[in-house]
């Protein structure tokens, strides 16, 4: 049976758990063990699909079609493993279930509460799917203390207590901060945190210490004293340069060994961790810089387009390049052709990624056309291929084109499609009904031409699995107009009928695609075209 780590945060939010987590699960990992992440929201929303970027960041989507936390791409940049829809849960879903299992009668008259019907869901989903892991690792999200979480940690104090004693381990991330005026590390708010963890019945076997200084010796020993845990299990999380030095560091700090005493193991094998030093070693010593530009409408929140800069960061690895990324506001470039020139002239790539709604679009079209014309790489994702189809239709002379995500138009280049086929059969969809969980959502295949650009791409495979996230699609009706115009269908679903990949070959490096290939991309094996497109912006850059 699996061993369990359960994490939580105290102090404040926004301490990096998720990273904390996916560095923790890769330092396992490295040892040679099989491990597994799972993430408990505590809110309300079933999922979170439907709460705007600004509120909550990137939605993560899984093979298995799971709209999820954006922790858990961090789980899987950090240990390539799959993230599933059973890894991530929220008390809308579990509440949502009970309530449909209540009216079903399937309790049998009973009263239906928080303990035990609310804890025994959150149990079962931890327990569930252990297959052969060796450790599970669940991060519970929000902060110690908050209303939302008492039944994720009721459940896990239950869970420490129905478990083999050497079967858990609670690991607490807090915050250690600097008193400027004082000079001095505060050890105060870390004893109050495992103070109200405590009084939940969860006693910490790790602290990880989130700090700007080092923490003293002293100070670590003060905080083990007050916060009943040994010297060494007071692990210090300074600040690191980047996120992918965070492994080696935590790893330097002893929070591995440390996790593996905690369970009794004592005959670990030592982590090959050549992997993460390979990748901090391209990281900073780069060899060639490029800028690229991303045009989009969540500009101000970088959370909301966290793969998508992951994956253009990735991508500079393959090439030993440094990647900067000037993120711009779509709507800045709408009416004022001087803007666009100013903006992208002195860029090496420009990126479209995916969105939603109309605000911003003209924008992306305009950046569309630039790239096409000044020919430079250029890279649509979901609705910036979307973008690129529309800017070629009303340049082969469709002067309406647009999509019907924006409203009516006589020129639906983009439309809504009702149904298509996934690996369980015909799915389908009402036009005008639910927003949540109504997409073309999770793993579809794509054919792609032999001979394309995209195929050479991914190394001469033409067929190919990536992951989708949206509703419209590009209407296969002006496939033809748009081939005499230049722009290449080179990928579509595997009966023929969906456009996947367009590209241009007229063109150094313009490619489109439906899908986000950004979910797929990792340090250690960056997407092949994150990898294409960093290449051609580094030999762009040496053109300007
Ligand atoms: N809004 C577009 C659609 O729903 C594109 C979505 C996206 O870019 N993820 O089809």
């Amino acid at each position: 049976m699996a061993r369990y780590i359960f994490i939580t945060g105290g102090v404040v939010s926004s301490l990096g758990k998720g990273l904390m987590a996916a560095s923790l699960a890769a330092l396992l990992q490295a040892r040679g063990y099989k491990v597994r992440i799972r993430k408990f929201d505590p809110y309300l929303n079933v999922d979170p699909g439907t709460m705007s970027p600004y509120q909550h960041g990137e939605v993560y989507v899984t093979d298995d079609g799971a709209e999820t936390d954006l922790d858990l791409g961090h789980y899987e940049r950090f240990t390539g493993v799959s993230a599933r829809q059973s890894d991530n849960i929220t008390s809308g879903r579990v509440y949502r279930d009970i309530i449909a299992k209540e009216r079903r009668g399937d309790y049998l008259g009973a009263t239906v509460q928080v303990i035990p019907h609310v804890t025994d869901a959150i149990k079962e989903f931890a327990l569930a799917d252990q297959d052969d892991h060796d450790f599970i690792l669940c991060e519970i999200g929000g902060t110690v203390g908050d209303i939302e979480s008492l039944p994720f940690m009721e459940a896990i104090r239950q869970l420490r207590n129905e478990l083999d004693p050497l079967q858990t381990l609670s690991v607490h991330v807090t915050l250690v901060p600097y008193i400027a005026a004082a000079g001095e590390l505060k050890t105060k708010p870390t004893q109050h945190s495992v103070r109200e963890l405590a009084s939940l019945g969860i006693k910490p076997d790790v602290l990880l210490c989130r700090a700007e200084h080092p923490i003293p010796e002293g100070e670590r020993q003060k905080i083990a004293n007050f916060c009943n845990v040994r010297k060494e299990a007071v692990i210090p999380a300074l600040d690191a340069p980047s996120i992918y030095s965070v492994p080696l560091q935590y790893h330097e700090e002893g929070l591995d060994a440390e996790v593996l005493r905690g369970f009794g193991i004592t005959d670990a094998p030592a982590p090959d961790l050549s992997a993460w030093s390979d990748v901090t070693d391209r990281y900073f010593n780069p060899e060639g810089e490029v800028t690229i530009g991303v045009v989009g409408k969540y500009v101000g929140l970088p959370d909301a387009y966290k793969s998508l800069n992951e994956a253009l960061v990735h991508g500079g690895l393959a090439n030993r390049t440094k990647v900067n990324i000037k993120w711009i506001d779509a709507e800045l470039f709408e009416g004022d052709e001087s803007e666009i020139i100013a903006e992208l002239e002195p860029l090496h790539g420009v990126l479209v990624p995916g969105g939603f709604g109309e605000r911003g679009s003209e924008g992306k079209i305009a950046s569309v056309r630039f790239a096409r014309e000044r020919k430079v790489p250029f890279f649509g994702i979901c609705l910036g291929m979307q973008m690129a189809c529309i800017e070629g239709a009303r340049s082969a002379g469709f002067g309406d084109a647009s999509s019907t995500e924006f409203g009516e138009t006589n020129e639906p280049v983009v439309g809504i499609i009702t149904e298509w086929m996934s690996e369980e059969g015909l799915e389908e969809r009402e036009e005008g009904g639910d927003l949540g969980g109504t997409m073309r959502l999770g793993a579809y295949d794509a054919s792609l031409s032999a001979n394309s650009h995209v195929a050479q791409i991914y190394g001469g495979s033409t067929e190919i699995s990536e992951r989708h996230r949206h509703r419209y699609e590009v209407n296969s009706k002006y496939i033809d107009p748009l081939e005499k115009q230049g722009l290449v269908f080179s990928g579509m679903s595997p009966d023929g009928l969906l456009p996947e990949i367009v590209e241009r070959p007229d063109h150094p490096w313009f490619v489109g695609v439906q899908f986000h290939p950004e979910l797929k991309s990792r340090p250690f094996d960056p997407h092949p075209l994150f990898a294409g497109f960093i290449e051609a912006a580094l030999a762009h850059s040496r053109l300007v």
